[in-house]
C-alpha cells in the first residue's frame, strides 16, 4: 500500500538509502549481552536510542527487554559522558544487582569520542564496580556496519575480557552461533551434543527471550553463558564461529591469543551448509555420525524430492543478513529454485561473491547488492517479477504492493511469532523452512487456482 509509487527506473545512488535492509549496530550488541547470564546491556548514549534498540528487541521477540541508558543530555553530549556512565554503573549494580553490565556505544559516544574503556577502568578504580562483578564493553558506532556487525563486536569482547587459559583443557568446543535466533541457539546446541561434544556455546539467548510464562517476572531468567564459562572459552579444545561477520572475530581473536584453534563456517541453513557443520564437527572430535542426525539428514531429502515439484524454477527476492543470505541462496539454488534479487544492508565485500560462486551456474541475472536498500530490490522485482519474496517483516508492503508470495525469516520480524520457538537451522530446521516456503507458494496455486484445477490433493 505505502509503495505503490515505487517505480523500475532505477537510478545511480550514492549518498542516499531508502528502506534500509539493516538495523541498527547496538541492537546486535544489546542482543549479544543479554546471551550471557545475569547481564543487564547498557546503551552510553541518549535515551531515544536506548529505547528504539529496546522496543525493536520487544517486538521481535515478545518478551519485556531490559537494558540501562548513559541518557545523555545537552552537557553530555557537548563535555562527554563519563560522570553518566559511573553514576549508572553505580545505580545499576545498587538497584538491580546484576552479575555483569555490558555497556555499548552509540553514534553519539562515539562522535564525542568517548573512551569507554578508559571510563569502566576508573568505575573500578573508584570502587564502583563490586567484588566478583564485571563490566564489560564494546564500540558499537552505528554509522558503521549494521545490527551484525554489533553482534560481532560485544561477542569478540567476551571473549577478549573474559578468556583465562588456566591451562586444563575443559574438554568442551566453543560455538559461536551468530545472531540466530534462541530456538535455532538450542537446536545447535542439540545437534553438538548428539555429535557426542559438549558444546560452550557464547552467547546463547535460548531460555531468556523464549522462555515460559510462569506469573513471576525474573529479572535475569536461568538461561544465558556463565561468567565461568566464558572465562573457561580459553581452556577450550577448539572454536567454530556460524556466520563469518557475526562470529568469526571472536574465535579468532581466542585462536590469536590462547591458541583455542578455529573454524569459521557457514551458519547451518539449508542442506549443504548443515553437512559441512556437521563434518566439521564430525572431524573435530573423531567421531562418527549419529543414526539419529543421519535420519534427520534423509527426512529433509525426502521433503526435498517429494516437492520439488512445486519450488523447481521458482524465481525468489531476499533481503536480509549476509550470515543467512549465503546459505539460504545455496540451499534454494539445491531446491532447483532461482534466487534473482538478493540484497543486504550490511556491507563487506565477501558476499556478492559468494552468492555469485553459489549463483554462477544459473540461467538467469541475478542480481546482488551488498550493501543495498529494500528501494532497490523493489524496482528490481518491478523490472522482474518473482513467485516468492523471502525478507524481515518490512518485506511486507513489497508483498503487498506486488502480489508477492511472502515468508518472513530473518531480523526483525515483528508481525508474526514462531521464529523464537521453532528453528531454522539444521536438518530440522531446513524442512521447516521448506514448510514455510511452501505454504507461501502452494497457498497461492490454491488462490489462483480455476475450479476445475483446485485439487484436493496436491
Ligand atoms: S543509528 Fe545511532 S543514533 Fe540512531 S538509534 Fe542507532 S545508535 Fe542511536
Amino acid at each position: 500500500m505505502l509503495l505503490r509509487h515505487t517505480n523500475d527506473d532505477i537510478k545511480k545512488r550514492s549518498s542516499l538509502t531508502v528502506n534500509p535492509a539493516k538495523t541498527c549496530q547496538p541492537i546486535g550488541a544489546m542482543y549479544a549481552a543479554l546471551g550471557i547470564h545475569g547481564c543487564l546491556p547498557h546503551s552510553h548514549g541518549s535515551q531515544g536510542c536506548c529505547a528504539y534498540h529496546r522496543s525493536t528487541l520487544t517486538r521481535h521477540y515478545r518478551e519485556p527487554v531490559m537494558a540501562a541508558t548513559s541518557s545523555f543530555t545537552e552537557g553530555s553530549s557537548v563535555f562527554g559522558g563519563q560522570a553518566n556512565l559511573i553514576q549508572a554503573i553505580d545505580n545499576i549494580f545498587t538497584t538491580y544487582d546484576p552479575d555483569i553490565i555490558a555497556v555499548h556505544t552509540t553514534c553519539l559516544s562515539e562522535t564525542i569520542g568517548d573512551d569507554v574503556n578508559q571510563i569502566a577502568g576508573k568505575a573500578v578504580k573508584d570502587g564502583k564496580v563490586p567484588g566478583g562483578k564485571y563490566v564489560i564493553h564494546a564500540s558499537t558506532p552505528s554509522y558503521v556496519g549494521s545490527h551484525i556487525t554489533g553482534f560481532a563486536n560485544m561477542t569478540k569482547a567476551m571473549a577478549v575480557q573474559f578468556a583465562e587459559k588456566t591451562g586444563k583443557s575443559n574438554g568442551r568446543f566453543n560455538i559461536v552461533p551468530g545472531f540466530v535466533e534462541p530456538s535455532d541457539m538450542t537446536e545447535i546446541k542439540t545437534m553438538v551434543k548428539t555429535l557426542g561434544i559438549d558444546p560452550l556455546l557464547f552467547p546463547d539467548t535460548s531460555g531468556i527471550l523464549n522462555g515460559p510464562l510462569t506469573g513471576k517476572y525474573t529479572m535475569f531468567p536461568k538461561g544465558g553463558t556463565s561468567v565461568d564459562e566464558l572465562k573457561s572459552t580459553a581452556d577450550s579444545i577448539g572454536s567454530i564461529g556460524l556466520g563469518p561477520l557475526a562470529s568469526a572475530d571472536a574465535v579468532r581473536a581466542l585462536d590469536a591469543r590462547f591458541k583455542v584453534p578455529c573454524q569459521v563456517l557457514d551458519l547451518p541453513v539449508g542442506l549443504l551448509a548443515t553437512d559441512r557443520f556437521v563434518d566439521s564437527l564430525r572431524t573435530a572430535a573423531g567421531v562418527p555420525v549419529p543414526d539419529s542426525i543421519t535420519r534427520e539428514r534423509g527426512q529433509l531429502l525426502d521433503v526435498v524430492s517429494d516437492m520439488h515439484q512445486y519450488l523447481y524454477g521458482k524465481k525468489v527476492a531476499l533481503a536480509g543478513d549476509p550470515d543467512h543470505l549465503v546459505p539460504l541462496t545455496e540451499f534454494l539454488v539445491t531446491m532447483g529454485m532461482k534466487p534473482i534479487h538478493i540484497v543486504t544492508g550490511t556491507p563487506g565485500k565477501a558476499f556478492e561473491k559468494r552468492i555469485r560462486d553459489i549463483t554462477g551456474h544459473l540461467d538467469c541475472r541475478v542480481n546482488v547488492k551488498g550493501p543495498g536498500d529494500m528501494f532497490t530490490l523493489h524496482q528490481w522485482i518491478k523490472k522482474e517479477p518473482v513467485d516468492l519474496l523471502m525478507a524481515n517483516t518490512y518485506g511486507k508492503y513489497i508483498a503487498r504492493d506486488d502480489d508477492i508470495p511472502f515468508v518472513r525469516w530473518g531480523f526483525p520480524i515483528l508481525d508474526r511469532i514462531g521464529h523464537s520457538y521453532f528453528p531454522t537451522v539444521g536438518y530440522r530446521g531446513g524442512i521447516r523452512l521448506i514448510e514455510k516456503i511452501l505454504d507461501a507458494v502452494m497457498d497461492r496455486l490454491d488462490r489462483d487456482a480455476p475450479e476445475e484445477k483446485f485439487e484436493l490433493v496436491m
